[in-house]
């Protein structure tokens, strides 16, 4: 399954379960009468939100990556609170693992995976509404 960015043309490819190595599925929960995106192992190990960029929610492509390069520096991610985790992310156009980075927006610290290329950055995967932490592989 892969993200694309409206604003930015960033993408992301390749999210699998942390758990049992599913790829994840895409799919919709309805959370206070508002319907949330959300990325979900189809093994039921669980659920995160899907991966945002630019402050808005990052839509659904079938694009495939160019390129089958092997990630190189996999990062997993994995939520504090219910143990999910997810991994294998990879960059959409040119097909490198993301790396784990932070980024100072307006003086606070944000989460984002960026593209070790240079091709963009994705804020860091959600679920229980923190950002998920990065783990070693
Ligand atoms: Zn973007
Ligand atoms: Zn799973
Ligand atoms: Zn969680
Ligand atoms: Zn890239």
């Amino acid at each position: 399954m892969s993200y694309a960015c409206d604003s930015c043309s960033m993408g992301v490819t390749n999210l699998h379960c942390g758990k049992c190595g599913k790829g994840l599925v895409m799919d919709t929960i309805v959370d206070g009468g508002e319907t949330i995106a959300v990325s979900r192992c189809p093994g039921g190990c669980g659920m995160i939100k899907s991966p945002t960029c630019c402050g808005k929610d990052m839509k659904k492509t079938s694009e495939k990556v160019s390129g089958t390069e092997a990630a190189t520096s996999k990062i997993n991610y994995s939520c504090g609170k219910c143990g999910m985790s997810v991994k294998d992310m990879q960059c959409n156009k040119c097909g490198k693992g993301l790396q784990g980075d932070t980024v100072d927006v307006e003086g606070s610290k944000v989460g984002v995976s960026k593209c070790p290329q240079g091709c963009g950055m994705i804020k860091s995967p959600m679920c229980c509404g923190m950002d998920m932490v990065t783990v070693k592989a």
